[in-house]
């Protein structure tokens, strides 16, 4: 079998988003031969699609506002099971992160008195958010990838890496396939960094494109690292839901922060019938109150539309279940009643343009219809949490495919400031790990490149099989149904059952045409890959039983304080995976202080 080109670097970075290109750049920095690998054409990451913000304490809006505040909100949202050390780097280094940003070209919306302006966003306590309109993603990728590309980085963009190659315990490089002609291509090097992102396709309803296939979870798992938090999802509460076409897309949180509202077919601003008593001393108990703090927020509590996001998806879902929802199975998202058209325009451009041309709705004059879609995965690679480094020697995972930093449940904001401080922390980490590797380099294995090969051209030798789209719409189907935001016992054996029977079908896969440009043949291997992280997650779903965040037990209502305080760690076994309970590593009492304060 011809197995196709070779390259040799220290570090290959999966993936192009803010995560993969921050690592790329401090990798290249600390001296570095650094190449960075995209499924899709530079740019396109998800990371683009970011639009409210980048949090980061920066204290521009609240001179009050300091990295102990961020840590603070950060572990609360959390529900406290996030990594405490992750969360401290994060807010520590987030600003610096920033203002990095704006160094290196980024423009961001400016303060009055010219500093870069931070706006609110859910369990947030002070405005934070650095922002450019409602298209920071954007700003942040263009700066980024303009700043790789004139430091000479190698950029192998369309190509699709598809397996880790190991030298014993160690990264030797990794294998993968260009889209465009589905040559094979193989890369060596002591160091991989995993910046792949999400896996929201695994779910009928989400905000994530196509490329969220859960690579790097999948990836990582079988190379031999673990996963965390992987029964933490968040599903976002204010996803487009008509027309059929665009249900899923997202509505950014941006809309409540800018004085949007809740309210059900009767007319009722419901969220405060669904304020929690761990958030009631924060949150205002009255429309009066909640309408006073957008002028004043001193001297006011925030409003519940503004709580965290599991809290808003499940009220949304609960008004929905009580029939209570709009004709299309969403409730509606009022900003037209509130603000003028002028103010809405400036503020939110894009959604603006969203709802106009996907939808026919002019949100100056209407409201919107939403409801919940699959947006991000707490849960990833297990990390150590000053370098990035999984338990395989040679492997760092960075944004959303890493796990800890957000615990249960992820503030808004808080992902793109992730990718930048921990971009950067496994970046630097993989250069220095490669460096030390020189004297014992690593080969890569001609046996297992070619057994790479095989497994990903495998659809093309199998007759008969199934059509690999069949199978991802029932994956979709049975994630939605069995494991989405509500959860039982029942319905997530039913799921595990569900998925071996749809491994059992992915195994005896089909697809047509040759190797060129073949979307067919890439879901096929895509597929593999969801396959692992739904199994991976209906499983830690099924063990912990208790509700935290982004993981609702329908049987288990209640906050476990035992669960409190411990990780579900799932590890490959043949070619399943094993779960273990591990303790969550213990915060100091410097930093526990900050609970005790009101
Ligand atoms: P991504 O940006 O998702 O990039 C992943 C990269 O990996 C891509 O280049 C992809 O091509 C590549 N890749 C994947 N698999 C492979 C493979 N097998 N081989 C090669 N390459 C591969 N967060 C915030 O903090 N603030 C916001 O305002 C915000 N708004 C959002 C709005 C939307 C619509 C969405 C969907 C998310 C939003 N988020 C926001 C979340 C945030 O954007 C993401 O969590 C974050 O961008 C993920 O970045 P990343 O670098 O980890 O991965």
């Amino acid at each position: 079998r011809n197995t196709g080109e070779r390259h040799s670097y220290d570090v290959v970075v999966v993936g192009a988003g803010g995560a993969g290109l921050r690592a790329a750049i401090a990798a290249h920095d600390a001296g570095a031969r650094t190449a960075i690998v995209c499924k899709s054409l530079l740019g396109k990451a998800h990371t683009v699609m970011a639009e409210g913000g980048i949090a980061a304490a920066m204290g521009n809006a609240w001179p009050e506002d300091n990295w102990k505040v961020h840590f603070r909100d950060t572990m609360r949202g959390g529900k406290m099971l996030n990594n405490w050390r992750m969360a401290q780097l994060h807010a520590q280094e987030a600003p610096d992160r920033v203002l990095e940003l704006e160094e290196w070209g980024a423009l961001f919306d400016r303060t009055k008195d010219g500093l870069i302006s931070q706006r609110d966003f859910g369990g947030h306590r002070y405005a934070r958010l650095a922002h450019v309109g409602d298209r920071t993603g954007l700003e942040m990728i263009r700066t980024l990838q303009q700043r790789a590309v004139a430091l000479g980085i190698d950029v192998f963009m369309e190509c699709t890496i598809t397996e880790i190659l190991k030298d014993g315990d160690r990264v030797a490089g990794a294998f993968g396939y260009w889209r465009e002609s589905g040559r094979l291509i193989t890369f060596e090097a002591p160091s991989v960094v995993l910046a792949t992102g999400g896996i929201g396709k695994s779910f009928k309803v989400t905000s994530n494109s196509w490329e969220y296939t859960g690579d790097g979870h999948a990836l990582a798992v079988r190379a031999g690292a673990s996963l965390i938090n992987m029964e933490f999802v968040q599903f976002h509460p204010t996803g487009m839901v008509w027309p059929p076409s665009v249900r899923g897309i997202l509505v950014t949180e941006s809309v409540r922060g800018d004085g949007g509202v809740l309210k059900n077919s009767e007319g009722r601003r419901f969220m405060f019938d669904y304020i929690p008593e761990f958030f009631k001393a924060e949150t205002a108990d009255s429309i009066e109150e909640a309408d006073r703090w957008y002028t004043d927020k001193k001297n006011n509590r925030r409003p519940p539309e503004l709580l965290p996001r599991d809290e808003v998806a499940r009220a949304i879902n609960s008004e929905v279940k009580a029939g209570r929802g709009t004709p299309h199975g969403g409730v509606y998202l009022d900003i037209a009643s509130r603000r003028d058209p002028e103010y809405i325009k400036r503020r939110l451009p894009s959604m603006y343009h969203q709802f106009k041309e996907l939808a026919d709705v002019d949100i100056t004059r209407e409201p919107m219809e939403i409801g919940p879609t699959c947006h991000y995965v707490m849960g990833g690679v297990e990390v150590d949490p000053d370098t990035a480094a999984s338990v395989v020697p040679g492997l760092y995972a960075a944004g959303e495919v890493a796990g800890g930093m957000h615990g249960s449940n992820r503030l808004g904001g808080n992902s793109l400031s992730d990718l930048l401080v921990f971009g950067r922390r496994a970046g630097l980490n993989a250069a220095y790990y490669a460096a030390r590797t020189k004297d014992s380099p690593v080969t890569v294995d001609d046996d297992a490149v070619r057994a790479a090969a095989d497994a990903a051209l495998a659809p093309f030798s199998e007759e008969g099989g199934e059509n690999p789209y069949t199978v991802q719409k029932d994956l979709q189907e049975v994630m939605h149904n069995l494991v989405g935001i509500i959860r039982t016992a029942e319905e997530l054996e039913q799921a595990l059952g569900e998925i071996e029977k749809l491994a059992e079908r992915s195994r005896h896969l089909t697809v047509e045409g040759n190797r060129q440009y073949n979307p067919g043949w890439h879901l096929a291997i895509d597929l593999q890959n969801m396959l692992w992280v739904s199994e991976c997650i209906a499983k830690a779903a099924l063990t912990r039983t208790e509700s935290r965040g982004g993981h609702t037990r329908d049987d288990y209502p209640m906050t476990d304080q035992d669960w409190g305080t411990k990780n579900i760690v799932l590890r490959r076994r043949g070619d399943s995976v094993e779960l273990a309970i591990q303790p969550l590593p213990q915060m100091p009492a410097e930093l526990k202080a900050l609970f005790e304060e009101k």
